[in-house]
């Protein structure tokens, strides 16, 4: 990753690379963080995918389903950085980007999932959904997504991955 690192810090010198305990892209700091320890495979994939959001400026959204979009943007442009800057010839698995984005249906789903009939709502505001099927609403908790235990590093899983500031952070 260190060889990669380098590269793309002279390609993209507007963008901070930083080191830091998981991946994540901090858009008001324009900052990469990134976890020096990862020796794993996908390391490099979450790096670019990270950076990915950057070039791409992602730096807020207003529904649920703009987030999951946001992310398809941000593999796609991961698996392009790759074929460009990357030394190991082991192009993104597409595995991996769906059980990335699985993590984000899910999350979507079960918001969006009317209480009452089981229909799929529409996302009237950013904490509330409509069933166009029952009319029903209900409210969802406004807190931006926060990335789930099963893709953090099981090995050194910390008790809350919850940030403690309201800092805007793309996974
Ligand atoms: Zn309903
Ligand atoms: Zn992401």
């Amino acid at each position: 990753m260190k060889k990669l690192l380098a590269k793309l810090a002279v390609n993209y010198p507007g963008i901070t690379f930083e080191a830091a305990d998981t991946f994540y892209w901090n858009p008001r700091k324009q900052t990469v963080c990134f976890d020096p320890n990862d020796t794993s495979v996908t390391a490099e994939w979450s790096l670019l995918h990270e950076l990915s959001h950057g070039i791409l400026g992602h730096s807020d959204y207003q529904t649920d389903f703009e987030l999951l979009l946001m992310e398809v943007a941000a593999w796609q442009k991961a698996c392009e950085l790759q074929s460009q800057f990357s030394s190991n010839n082991s192009p993104i698995d597409e595995d991996h980007i769906q059980d990335c984005l699985d993590t984000y249906r899910d999350w979507l789903h079960s918001r969006s999932v009317c209480p009452k009939c089981d229909q799929v709502g529409l996302q009237e505001q950013s904490n509330q959904y409509l069933c166009v099927n029952c009319l029903e609403s209900w409210r969802v908790s406004s807190k931006r997504f926060t990335r789930p235990y099963r893709l953090c590093n099981n090995t050194k899983a910390k008790t809350s991955p919850v940030s403690t500031t309201k800092q805007m952070k793309f996974y």
